[in-house]
């Protein structure tokens, strides 16, 4: 089956919400007390109330927990911080500061290649905290690399060991490749080890690598002893973490990106509990009390608390930058406010950003920071307030104490009343861009250029998605033409750090073009009229919420989140089979450097696995990281299913469109296992080329007034690495914002614009050639093509792709292929080309193939640099006889299941699994359930509430050995409960663990597959 079931999880929630508040949003949680704002009081309050008895949740709104000091980048401990209590100690705490190496004398026994003994002389017997080897390590673990550089070195193991006298050594540290901070990716590496020890001698023994010839010496450092009593002065990245820290340990539940937008009351108008958006759509958290931790207390506001007066008029503020050197500036500012509200703060930090750029930016906090003039002189009862609305001296733990007291004496949570049913217009636009991201940023300069009243509304506070904000300044192929090559030359003039000169030339030439930017501002969905958007609805940064009015939007989220929103057909995770593209959310250098990643999987359309995988990655960092990317690196999305859907066929065969927008240069960087059968076959290119993008992949089917662009466009997963360069990106979002604008000027939807027109704007700018404006769509294939495929197909399956477009065309030509051939080989192809498209005609010679193939090598997951192939030969015939419904491959899949060892490769158990699913045959049960038994191949699943384990080093390979063995586990599990389940219910009992797993790709893939109709996924 392919994968374009529509999307129907948390994206209908947020359906439904966006019709307005007419009912109570569905329950996320309930507590006795919620606390809303994820600023270092709202922790203290929130550990507090639960040590007094209470039940208490936290929602924050931004994607971490920190917002007052990680986001203002003050990151000094103050006077005022208490260091008996835990929070501050987990921020502040000493053993996080790189200690300084201590003064030694260093020898090496370097003629031994195999074994590199490095021995440091502290001179005297000292106490140590650590040592670090920097050892060369191996660059990448291919064959054919090994092969063509036979000097390759590579260290596999340390061993670090201390000694009082050089005699006597005490083992200290035993570390492997895996621990190694980069795994493969880098070839200096520390092999760190942090400990307290007392010695005069510390030896590391560099093992060399099996199958290298050499390794090179490396460096040793010995650490001094850690400083006593508290850090004076932390990164973002330790007050975020610290205070996850501190709120798992305390055992209080807390979700980030979850900003709290209004307050429920019950029948006789007590608090009820809070309403929350994210890209789960509207939500109630259901609770007795509330304490607003936010920053700027809005909902304790609304729930009836009194204020100070905000005065309108020029206020003191700072904002603070680090430049390329590492040193933060912090700017003292006078900013004009016209008062208290959202809109005064939006224009404040635009004018703040405006007033400190330098060309040596290398990094920004993510907003101003201000005493707050208008903080809470009274507050009802019930409601508490914590953190900058609190007045001064407040006590953060009192309060919390309080608040869980107060909880306690109320008997029940009332029962919540619906909200009214209508929200406020917040401001009217032409064109309101959703996400100013990669696509989204171009799609406003372009659309506010064209004369457009144009709105950007982007959540982070940076324009440029992951191509800033996620750290992937460098390209990686992309056609750098047109639009790009501007913004390129426009970065280059702007500063000298990529990451922040993109975001900021972004920002001020939609500024100049006369578009807004609203930083800090989610877009949770569409009102929409007649078929039509018209509105987007925005969630400020303080929690105010309404319509954004518009003609036309532009989904610029790269998660196609307000065509989801509007009922759109969309696609991702599914039933069938978990294949989807790696993720990570790595760590961000001071000076502007990030670092591709690939360590897991996501869930983008859960906001619960936003905030799991940016939690479990921030938990897997070294202390020493500056910061996290602010957006998870997940290249693989929700996408709309549109106008025109990109096929793996139409990119491999160069298919022209008469509507073509882009066109777009890369190869097959798949980031983990295709899933086309047409990739069962024949590798993905690794070489790259050039494909065109029709502007109707960017349309809805039948919504009018949207325009969906970047990674939520419309293509399947297996032609999307083709489509998702950012260079190709950026110019795909211009094109959608010249598109939008069009569609204003002349008062006609986005679909009805003349295509013709803008492609004559398109290729005057230099993004596509002028020829294209001639081209018609070159699909369907002539019968021609199909007669040379046939013929050229025994030449390592050469025209695979054009026969795979059409089985209906092509099957009839095959079998007579089949029947007609002489050469044993090419009946092979024939028959396997017939059995991949479903067709059992060459069974007799696919089956005596794969009765004599033994197994080959196979693949496990691999995401960073994995390209070709990911199924092995005999996976291939495998897979090819079960799409085929061999019943009489049975005994032949049966022999290969008892052949596979737990440890052999997953491609073989995926191969089996989707042949048995294939067949159909309950007996195939047997043989998978044996599989599954076997130890180590299943119980992989994690708990909610487990401890959550870190991804050691944030290493890629660490991720790769953690989705092998899921994947391995989750298959077999999928294909057992589809052929009918073991009398114990393994296959039931399996997805269910894993429905349950905070790593909601794996939960969302589990329970689509319980939900399918039996023996409908999996194919
Ligand atoms: C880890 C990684 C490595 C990559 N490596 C390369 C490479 O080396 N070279 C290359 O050319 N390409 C690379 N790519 C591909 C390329 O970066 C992406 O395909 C492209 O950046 C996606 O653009 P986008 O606009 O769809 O999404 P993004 O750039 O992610 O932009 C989406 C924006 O929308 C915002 N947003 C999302 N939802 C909302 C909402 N509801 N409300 C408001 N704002 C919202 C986000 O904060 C974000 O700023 C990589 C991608 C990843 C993830």
């Amino acid at each position: 089956m392919q994968a374009k079931s529509r999307f129907c999880g948390a994206g209908m929630i947020m359906a439904m919400a966006c019709a307005a508040f007419a009912a109570v949003p569905p329950t996320l949680r309930e507590a006795d007390v919620v606390v809303v704002g994820g600023t270092v009081d709202g922790v203290r309050a929130a550990i507090a109330a639960k040590a007094a008895g209470a039940s208490v949740f936290l929602v924050a709104p931004r994607a971490y927990l920190g917002e007052d000091r990680a986001a203002t980048f003050q990151l000094d401990r103050l006077p005022s911080d208490d260091p008996s209590d835990p929070v501050f100690r987990e921020i502040f705490n000493p053993l996080y500061a790189k200690p300084v190496s201590l003064a030694a004398t260093l020898s090496t026994n370097a003629a031994d290649a195999a074994r590199i003994v490095l021995t440091a002389d502290l001179g005297s017997v000292q106490p140590i905290s650590g040592a670090s080897a920097k050892v060369p390590v191996l660059v990448r673990q291919d064959a054919a690399f090994r092969k063509n550089a036979p000097d390759l070195y590579a260290t596999a193991r340390v061993v670090i060991e201390t000694s009082e006298d050089g005699e006597s050594w005490k083992p200290f540290a035993d570390l492997k490749r895996a621990d190694n901070a980069y795994g493969h990716r880098s070839s200096m590496s520390p092999f760190e080890h942090r400990a307290e020890a007392t010695c005069r001698y510390v030896r590391a023994i560099q093992h060399l690598e099996t199958d290298y010839p050499r390794q090179e010496p490396g460096v040793l450092r010995v650490l001094g002893p850690v400083p006593k009593g508290l850090r004076d002065k932390v990164t973002p990245f330790l007050i975020k973490r610290g205070l996850d820290k501190s709120m798992l340990a305390a055992g209080v539940p807390f979700l980030t990106g979850f900003p709290a937008t209004d307050i429920l009351r019950d029948s006789k108008g007590k608090f009820a509990g809070v309403v929350v958006a994210s890209r789960n759509g509207f939500q109630s958290v259901r609770a007795k009390v509330l304490i607003d931790a936010t920053v700027r207390g809005r909902l304790a506001e609304r729930a009836g608390g009194a204020r100070r007066p905000f005065p309108s008029g020029d206020r003191p503020c700072t904002f603070t930058v680090i430049d390329r050197a590492g040193k933060m500036h912090v700017h003292e500012l006078m900013l004009p406010f016209a008062d208290g509200s959202a809109f005064s703060f939006l224009a404040a930090e635009q004018i703040a950003r405006d007033r400190t750029w330098t060309s040596d930016q290398a990094d920004a906090a993510d907003r101003i920071a201000y005493a707050t003039p208008d903080t809470f002189t009274s507050l009802p009862e019930g409601i508490f307030a914590v953190g900058p609305c609190a007045e001064k001296g407040t006590d953060a733990v009192a309060v919390g104490r309080a608040a869980g007291r107060a909880a306690l004496l109320r008997s029940r949570i009332g029962d919540a009343a619906p909200l009214s049913p209508s929200l406020p217009v917040l401001a009217s636009y032409d064109v309101v861009v959703a996400g100013g991201g990669t696509g989204g940023a171009p799609a406003g300069i372009a659309a506010a250029r064209q004369g457009a009243k144009t709105l950007v509304l982007e959540f982070l506070d940076r324009l440029g998605g992951q191509t800033t904000e996620g750290g992937i300044t460098g390209y990686y192929f992309g056609n750098r033409v047109g639009f790009t090559k501007e913004i390129d030359a426009g970065r280059n003039a702007t500063g000298k750090v990529p990451y922040t000169a993109k975001g900021e030339w972004f920002r001020s030439a939609i500024r100049k073009a006369g578009g807004d930017v609203w930083f800090g501002s989610f877009a949770a969905g569409v009102e929409t009229k007649d078929g039509r958007v018209t509105a987007v609805i925005a969630v400020l940064p303080d929690g105010t919420c309404g319509r954004v009015l518009c003609k036309t939007a532009i989904d610029a989220t790269g998660n196609a989140d307000l065509a989801a929103s509007a009922g759109c057909e969309t696609e991702f995770i599914t039933a069938d089979e978990l294949s989807v593209q790696g993720v990570g959310q790595a760590p961000q250098s001071k000076t502007g450097g990030g670092r591709n990643s690939d360590i897991g999987f996501l869930n983008d359309t859960d906001a619960e696995d936003l905030w799991f995988f940016g939690l479990r990655s921030r938990l897997s960092m070294p202390d020493d990281t500056w910061d996290q990317a602010q957006i998870p690196g997940s290249r693989e999305r929700r996408r709309l299913i549109g106008e025109f859907y990109v096929t793996p066929y139409d990119v491999m065969l160069e298919r022209t469109y008469p509507d073509t927008i882009c066109r777009t240069y890369s190869n097959f960087d798949t980031h983990g296992q295709t899933r086309d059968p047409q990739f069962f076959i024949e590798d993905p290119p690794h070489a790259a080329m050039y494909v065109n993008l029709p502007y109707r992949a960017l349309l809805p089917k039948k919504l009018d007034g949207l325009l969906v662009t970047g990674l939520g466009m419309s293509a399947h997963r297996d032609a999307m690495p083709i489509l998702r360069m950012e260079p190709d990106v950026q110019n795909q979002g211009y094109a959608a914002g010249v598109a939008s604008a069009m569609a204003v000027a002349s008062g006609v939807p986005v679909r009805s614009i003349r295509v013709k027109a803008l492609q004559h704007h398109l290729a005057e700018k230099g993004i596509i050639p002028f020829e294209t404006l001639e081209t018609g769509d070159s699909f369907p294939p002539k019968d021609a093509d199909f007669d040379r495929a046939i013929r050229t197909l025994p030449s390592d399956y050469e025209g695979l792709a054009v026969l795979m477009s059409d089985p209906a065309r092509s099957i009839p030509r095959l079998k007579e292929a089949w029947r007609t051939a002489d050469a044993p080989d090419a009946k092979l192809v024939y028959a396997h080309v017939l059995g991949m498209m479903g067709d059992r005609t060459g069974e007799a010679t696919l089956l005596a193939k794969f009765e004599s193939a033994s197994w080959d090598k196979g693949w496990n997951f691999r995401g960073m640099s994995q390209f070709l192939r990911s199924v092995s030969w005999t996976d291939s015939y495998a897979i090819a006889l079960g799409r085929s419904r061999s019943l009489a491959a049975r005994p032949a899949l049966d022999a290969k299941a008892v052949a596979l060892t737990a440890d052999m490769h997953y491609s073989h158990f995926r191969a089996l699994a989707l042949a048995y699913e294939g067949l159909g045959d309950p007996a195939g049960v047997q043989s998978l359930a044996r599989l599954l038994r076997l130890p180590g191949v299943g119980g992989h699943a994690l708990r909610a509430g487990d401890k959550i384990p870190p991804v050691r080093n944030y290493s890629n390979r660490e991720g790769d050995r953690e989705r092998t063995l899921v994947l391995k586990e989750l298959c077999l599990a999928r294909a057992i409960f589809n052929l009918g389940d073991t009398p114990d219910g393994l296959g039931r009992r399996t997805l269910e663990a894993y429905a349950a797993d905070p790593r909601r790709a794996y939960a969302e893939h589990a329970r689509l597959v319980l939900a399918a109709p039996r023996g409908t996924s999996g194919k």
